[in-house]
C-alpha cells in the first residue's frame, strides 16, 4: 500500500486530511476530517487568517463548514496544531478534546509560551549557548506567539479511555517525547492510527525539550520518553498511521526501527566527542552540526542533550558544572572540563 492507497483507504472509513498552511518551516499541518457523529476535526492548524479561509475552502469542498463541527480534538500543545482551536469553538460551539494532562497548559497559553520562553532560555545558558543568540532566539519565539491561541478544553482525555462515536471507536493514548502531551488515536477495527507528530515519515520528529506538564521545571529526559513512546506504538498492529505533517506511514515498524537505530548511532557518535575531550552540549552540537547549532540552537540542544540523558542513564557520561556552564565528561577521563 503506497501513500495515495492509504489517503484513499482513511477516505473511505471517513478520514478526509485537510492540508492547512503554516509559516514555520515545517510547511503545512495536516488537520483531519472525521465524518462522523459527533463531526469531529483533529486539529485546527495555526492563527492564521490564511489558515482559517484554507480550513474553511477544504470543509466546503467535502461538504462540511466550520459551523457544522461539533467536536475538536488536539493532538497536543504545539502551535501549528491548535492556534484556530477558540476561533473554531465560538463559532461552532463544538467541544473541545485533549489528554487531561495537558488542559491547564493549553488554557494558560500566553502566559505558559511566557515560561516557557524562559525555562528554555535558562537552558541554552546552563548548556554553553552565548547569550546573544539566546536573546535572538528568544525574540523569534515572542514573534511566532500570535499563531498560537488558548483554549479552554471541556473534554478532558484520559490515557486508555475509548472514545465512541457513531461509526468508530477511537482508543486514547497518550505518548509523549516530541512534546509531553503528545496524544494518538487508534481505530483497532480499522486498524488505523492518527498519530500526529508523533510520528512523520519524511522528518525524524524531533524530542523537544519542553516544561513537564505537572508544573515543575526540572528538565525531563525528552528522547528516553520519546523512545519509550515509540516502542509501545511499535506494538500495535497498524495498517495505517496518519501524520501531522506529510504522508501517511503504512510500515511504521520499519520506521521505528529505523529511527532508534538512527538514534543509537547519534548516541554513540557524541560520546566519541566527549571520550576526546569534555564538552558542553552546545561544544556538541557545533562539532555535529555546525553553524546550524547556532540558527538553530535549541532544535540541536534537544537533541544533544537527549542523547547525552541516555549516555549518563548507561553509566558512561557524566556532568560537570564549572562557572554555571555544563560540560559532560566521558566517566573515568580524569581531564577537567575548561570554563
Ligand atoms: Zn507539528
Amino acid at each position: 500500500m503506497n501513500a495515495e492507497q492509504a489517503l484513499e483507504r482513511a477516505r473511505d472509513a471517513g478520514i478526509h486530511r485537510l492540508r492547512i498552511p503554516t509559516p514555520f518551516a515545517v510547511g503545512r499541518v495536516n488537520c483531519y476530517l472525521l465524518e462522523d457523529e459527533p463531526v469531529t476535526l483533529i486539529d485546527t492548524g495555526p492563527n492564521s487568517g490564511k489558515a482559517l479561509d484554507e480550513l474553511n475552502a477544504q470543509l466546503e469542498s467535502l461538504g462540511h463548514s466550520i459551523d457544522g463541527l461539533e467536536l475538536v480534538i488536539l493532538t497536543h500543545q504545539h502551535i501549528d496544531h491548535l492556534g484556530l482551536v477558540e476561533i473554531i469553538a465560538e463559532h461552532s460551539g463544538a467541544e473541545v478534546a485533549a489528554i487531561d494532562v495537558a488542559v491547564e497548559r493549553i488554557a494558560n497559553f500566553g502566559e505558559d509560551a511566557e515560561r516557557e520562553d524562559a525555562f528554555a532560555g535558562g537552558l541554552m545558558l546552563r548548556h554553553g549557548i552565548p547569550e546573544n543568540v539566546v536573546y535572538a532566539l528568544q525574540a523569534v519565539s515572542r514573534s511566532f506567539r500570535g499563531w498560537g491561541a488558548h483554549a479552554r478544553v471541556t473534554r478532558p482525555l484520559r490515557d486508555g479511555e475509548t472514545m465512541e462515536f457513531r461509526d468508530r471507536r477511537l482508543q486514547v493514548l497518550h505518548r509523549p517525547g516530541h512534546s509531553p502531551s503528545d496524544t494518538v488515536f487508534w481505530d483497532s477495527e480499522r486498524k488505523i492510527l492518527i498519530a500526529a507528530d508523533h510520528l512523520i515519515a519524511h522528518i525524524s520528529s524531533n524530542p523537544l525539550l519542553s516544561r513537564p506538564l505537572d508544573g515543575s521545571d526540572d528538565r525531563p529526559k525528552a528522547l528516553a520518553i520519546y523512545l519509550d513512546s515509540m516502542r509501545r506504538t511499535r506494538e500495535l498492529p497498524a495498517e495505517i498511521v496518519l501524520s501531522g505533517h506529510g504522508d501517511p506511514i503504512t510500515d511504521h515498524v520499519a520506521l521505528i526501527d529505523d529511527r532508534i537505530a538512527k538514534h543509537d548511532r547519534r548516541k554513540e557518535k557524541i560520546f566519541t566527542l566527549i571520550e576526546q575531550e569534555p564538552r558542553s552540549a552546545y561544544d556538541l552540537a557545533q562539532a555535529i552540526w555546525g553553524n546550524v547549532a547556532v540558527t538553530q540552537a535549541f532544535l540541536t540542544l534537544s537533541e544533544i542533550l537527549g542523547h547525552v540523558d541516555l549516555l549518563v542513564d548507561e553509566g558512561r557520561v557524566e556532568e560537570h558544572e564549572s562557572d554555571g556552564v555544563v560540560h559532560f565528561a566521558a566517566v573515568g577521563n580524569s581531564r577537567p572540563a575548561e570554563g
